[in-house]
């Protein structure tokens, strides 16, 4: 039988009742005929907690323990989630990442997935089950602890799930009906997208549009699986969601096809350093090996052989990202005066693939932002991307007057 992927996220399992209802999509399903792997969330909310009660017994705690915990909110709703079908008289069966297994490395809170051996699903699908539940989110490190795959890592168990079983489809289902010009819950005027580039995906998802976690866009893209997102919702329908898609399939053609925003990136400045040979790597070594995700960096000039550094990274990360530089620094292998951390600052991207052969988009951003009176503090830009790093208050004022000037909520 055809193998269909099904992904419910937190909003979708939150209560029992939404529970219930999402049994019943995959029920329809299934009488269709299909056998289904249904990839699970934590009931809405629960991750934060695991998370926050984590973060106040150890800030700095053992990644191997934050997985252990963080992880379980999934074990919950796949148990559930079979129990619902089983009363519904489908043949269901419910697993953990380590059970299947979900093979990852070792990088545990953001692991990588390796390898998702496929015989024991498919022998019970041979034996006649209909639906298996997969706990989300979580698999087990080649040392044999649980792992989990970094926040929204679920979609990535779909995607994964749904390459390695040859899936006909991976379907979404979360609390929106697609892909959105923006956040809809940013700005009124977003206008859903019937159909959306990979490229264009990864770099939403990578810029703040947590619809999808990028690494499920990247794996999505890696080995093509046809991939939707779509309401839980909404009356079931074939035509419903966005799909997510080689650029080819794409008839609309905008130069900017979506703004992305995060609120999670912190500005960090370090005021006065040496102005030599090696400094960027003194300086960006340590923090690599911190785990430090840095994404835009400014050097300023020089005077008097000092300058100021600046790079952006996740608020997250801001605790550890001061800890490497301080121990740099007391190592005697860089030297500044100061650090500064900004957490009030939001990126907010444009995107689009059309960016590739049309200019003027940088320069139609940077006006829209003065007229709007809003200062670029920090700017990066890529092929297909252009972020500004920019006073939190301003944020929504951006997203939407950008959303304005590209026309998104016009179809082309
Ligand atoms: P789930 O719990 O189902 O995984 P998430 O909260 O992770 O759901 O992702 C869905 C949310 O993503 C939406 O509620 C929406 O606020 C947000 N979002 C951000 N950018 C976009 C976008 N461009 N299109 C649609 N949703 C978006
Ligand atoms: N429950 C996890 C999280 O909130 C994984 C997911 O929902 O995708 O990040
Ligand atoms: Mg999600």
């Amino acid at each position: 039988m055809p193998i269909l992927v099904m992904k419910f996220g937190g909003t979708s399992v939150a209560t029992l009742d939404r529970i219930r209802r999402a049994a019943k999509r995959v029920g329809l399903e299934v009488a269709k005929g299909y056998d289904v792997i249904v990839i699970v969330s934590a009931m809405s909310g629960k991750t934060n907690e695991l998370v926050g009660w984590v973060n106040d017994i150890s800030p700095f705690h053992d990644a191997r323990e934050y997985d252990a915990v963080v992880s379980s909110g999934e074990n919950v709703t796949a148990g559930l989630m079979a129990l619902t079908l089983q009363d519904m008289d489908v043949p269901a069966r419910s697993w953990q990442g380590w059970q299947v297994p979900l093979r990852t490395n070792s990088a545990h809170s953001a692991a990588r997935i390796e390898e998702i051996p496929t015989d024991n699903l498919n022998g019970r699908f041979a034996q006649g089950m209909r639906v298996a539940v997969i706990a989300g989110f979580q698999g087990i490190s080649p040392e044999g602890r649980i792992t989990t795959l970094g926040r929204g890592g679920s979609d990535t168990s779909a995607v994964a799930f749904a390459a390695a079983f040859g899936a006909e489809r991976c379907d979404i289902y979360t609390d929106v009906d697609g892909v959105y010009t923006t956040d809809p819950r940013i700005s009124p005027k977003a206008r859903k997208l019937d159909r959306i580039a990979f490229e264009e995906m990864l770099e939403l998802a990578s810029l703040g549009a947590k619809v999808l976690q990028t690494r499920s866009v990247e794996l999505a893209m890696r080995y093509n699986v046809k991939l939707r997102v779509l309401s839980s919702f909404e009356e079931p329908s074939d035509t419903a969601g966005t799909l997510v898609c080689a650029e080819e399939e794409i008839m609309e053609s905008k130069v900017v096809s979506g703004i992305a925003f995060s609120r999670g990136e912190a500005k960090m400045t370090l005021i006065s350093v040496a102005d030599r040979p090696g400094i960027a790597a003194a300086i960006f070594g340590p923090l690599s090996e911190a785990g430090g995700n840095v994404d835009m960096i400014i050097q300023n000039i020089a005077e008097e052989g000092r300058t100021d550094m600046t790079f952006s990274c996740p608020t997250d990360q801001v605790k550890r990202a001061e800890k490497a530089l301080r121990e740099a620094k007391e190592a005697g292998h860089i030297n500044y005066h100061e650090l500064v951390a900004d957490t009030d600052v939001a990126k907010v991207s444009a995107v689009g693939i059309g960016m590739r052969s049309q200019s003027g988009v940088a320069a139609k951003m940077f006006k829209t932002l003065s007229d709007e009176g809003i200062n670029i503090k920090v700017i990066a830009t890529s092929e297909i991307k252009i972020s500004v790093l920019i006073d939190r208050k301003y944020m929504e004022l951006a997203v939407q007057a950008l959303h304005d000037a590209f026309e998104l909520d016009k179809v082309a």
